[in-house]
């Protein structure tokens, strides 16, 4: 079966809402492969988000992630990638509907950074790039 990289990002563990996030996961009927709290360097930082380097939000971005303790997931199951994506919806935690992670338990808070809550890898090229850096 496929792997994915979630992260439930310092807006999610300070809130209180890592449990909360996990057991939706769970739910889903996913497996909770591995997991590790850490507050990430701005060099692991750097290299998961290279992709956003120069655009406006990458600093306030990287900021706000080394702000607090990040709990990093490795998570399995058939098609996992899509599946944790769409159990996580759209970016915007405003409009990300009803029923999914963001549109359940995030908000705007009026930031330069869009707090979401939560990450997971695009793709299975990312999610082997993401797993092997948060997690060797
Ligand atoms: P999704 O792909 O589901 O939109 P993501 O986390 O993969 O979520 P990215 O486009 O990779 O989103 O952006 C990384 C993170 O940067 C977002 O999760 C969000 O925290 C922040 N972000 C993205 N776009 C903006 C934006 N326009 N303004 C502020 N913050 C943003």
């Amino acid at each position: 079966s496929e792997e994915t990289l979630v992260l439930i990002k310092p807006d999610g563990v300070a809130r209180g809402l890592t449990g909360q996030i996990l057991a939706r996961i769970e739910q889903k009927g996913y497996e909770l492969v591995d997991i590790r709290k850490l507050t990430p360097s701005r060099d692991v930082l750097a290299q998961h988000y290279a992709e956003h380097e120069g655009k406006p939000f990458y600093e306030p971005l990287v900021e706000f992630m080394m702000s607090g303790d990040v709990v990093a997931v490795r998570v399995a199951g058939n098609r996992v990638i899509e599946g944790f994506r769409s159990l996580a919806g759209a970016t915007e935690p405003t409009t990300a509907a009803p029923g999914t992670i963001r549109g359940d338990l995030g908000r705007d808070w009026g930031l330069k950074v869009q707090q979401n809550l939560v990450h997971g890898s695009d793709s299975p090229e990312s999610a082997a790039r993401e797993l092997a850096l948060w997690f060797d």
